[in-house]
């Protein structure tokens, strides 16, 4: 199988090196899976939520699937992953 190839801001990267990432409403990101484990954000998409009822409802609320570059990856979703992002706290602060 060939290697596909995607861009991301400007750069032409294999696929399998970046990462689908699923962001919640507050840019939070709650799932994320290798390039390679689905060829769109709808596929990698029913890989992290399986019953087409929750996506619809995650899609609603805001929940989007971005593909990033292993640099993306690192800056915008390695915090909510290693639980020293900011997200959650300012949500959590917004609404008391
Ligand atoms: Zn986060």
């Amino acid at each position: 199988m060939p290697e596909l190839l995607v861009q991301i801001g400007g750069k032409t990267l294999p696929l399998r090196s970046c990462h689908w990432v699923l962001f919640g409403p507050n840019d939070c990101a709650y799932a994320s899976e290798y390039g390679d484990g689905a060829s769109s954000a709808e596929q990698a998409h029913a890989n992290f939520t399986p019953r087409q009822r929750d996506r619809d409802r995650q899609t609603r609320q805001g929940y989007h699937v971005e593909l990033l570059s292993k640099d993306q990856w690192r800056e915008q979703a390695g915090p909510c992953f290693y639980g020293t992002c900011t997200h959650q706290t300012l949500t959590a602060e917004a609404t008391q």
